[in-house]
């Protein structure tokens, strides 16, 4: 009771890198309140899953595993979360701001009254004090975004509906098995416990899924391009050294508004989050809402003509140079070695 869920999407078969994100956020979170960590799965073939979603510290896990769960259906899966919820009142419960979470989260939200924070960017445990009650609470959620078209870091809380819900942007968390797995006990969940006939009135008669071409939230490399590559054809070197390091181009939003760059590979507040092994960035001053979605990379290297360029300050290496003469060295130079 008033443990951490989170909701576990499934995609293709598999557990959603989103999923295990917040697995990973929730264990903390779940250590820090001194409470459990549950994970709720469903879906269709789900066999064996439960011991991925405990080495990543799923202490509970329900599992509604029937044909008719599969493909994701908004209807009998909010019946079911709705469901085990009211059952097991928890105090947290965190979805994926994936379109699949999107769709979930406010409507799970909107039966149980307990509203929600869409799009976290952070989450953190922390203690709040009501100015005219005067009442303390000690342990709310503080669910971070950026509000304001992102000119402000917003901290919301949720002090007296439960649970408190938040739908967490992809990328954002590190996804990590947990140091000591959790307790990894299965729930079987009968769907029809929570659903009606009526839940499954809409059938899905073809789906059609868009394969993603430009993927750049996996990728170990990234070169990035700012406003400073110029133009469009520029890009093409950021290209090429991308292919002999085996990485993709990500750009900052200035590149991609210039047209230098597909919207798809623009990094940060409104882009996505990556944390490669490596993050080159080419010509990209480091704006903090750049540096929102990069700043988790293992190791960042600058190339910038202005040694000012807020970028250096989180750089591991900067490289004070014209990207147009320092790029062509480094392809040269991977080329041969
Ligand atoms: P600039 O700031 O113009 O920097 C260009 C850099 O290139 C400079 O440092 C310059 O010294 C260097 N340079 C120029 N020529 C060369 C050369 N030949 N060789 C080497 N270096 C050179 N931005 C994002 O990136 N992602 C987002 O998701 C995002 N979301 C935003 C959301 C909101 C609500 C707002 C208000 C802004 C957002 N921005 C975002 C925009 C952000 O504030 C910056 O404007 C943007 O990141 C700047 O891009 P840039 O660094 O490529 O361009």
């Amino acid at each position: 009771m008033n443990n951490i869920f989170v909701y576990c999407e499934i995609e293709d078969g598999k557990v959603a890198d989103v999923s295990l994100e917040l697995l990973t956020k929730g264990r903390v979170l779940a250590d820090t309140l001194g409470c459990e960590l549950e994970a709720l799965a469903i879906g269709s073939k789900l066999d064996g899953i439960e011991k991925e979603l405990a080495q990543y510290g799923a202490d509970t896990i329900h599992i509604a595993d029937a044909e008719c769960l599969s493909p994701y259906r908004t209807l009998p899966h909010a019946a079911i979360i709705c469901g085990i919820f009211k059952e097991e009142q928890p105090q947290i419960a965190l979805f994926g701001a994936s379109p699949v979470g999107r769709d979930l989260g406010p409507r799970v939200s909107s039966a149980l009254h307990s509203g929600l924070t869409a799009d976290c960017t952070s989450l953190e445990i922390g203690p709040h004090t009501d100015n005219k009650s005067g009442k303390v609470y000690e342990n709310l959620l503080y669910q971070i975004r950026p509000a304001f078209g992102g000119n402000i870091i917003a901290t919301i809380i949720n002090p007296d509906c439960r649970p408190q819900m938040a739908t967490v942007r992809e990328g954002v968390m590190k996804k990590e098995v947990a140091k000591t797995p959790g307790k990894g006990v299965v729930k079987k969940v009968d769907h029809k416990k929570y659903t009606s006939d009526a839940d499954f009135v809409v059938r899905i008669i073809e789906r059609e899924m868009e394969e993603r071409k430009i993927n750049i939230k996996g990728a170990p490399v990234i070169i990035a391009g700012g406003y400073g590559m110029g133009c469009k054809e520029n890009f093409a070197l950021l290209h090429e050294l991308a292919e002999v390091l085996g990485g993709e181009v990500g750009a900052s939003r200035a590149a991609v508004d210039a047209g230098m760059a597909d919207h798809a590979r623009q990094i940060g507040q409104t882009g996505v989050t990556v944390r490669p092994k490596l993050y080159i960035a080419c010509g990209i001053s480091g704006q903090i809402q750049h540096t929102a979605g990069m700043d988790g990379s293992s190791m960042i290297i600058s190339i910038n003509t202005d040694p000012e360029a807020p970028i250096n300050k989180i750089a591991d290496y900067a490289i004070m140079g014209d990207v147009m003469e320092v790029v062509p060295k480094m392809i040269k130079y991977y080329k041969q070695n």
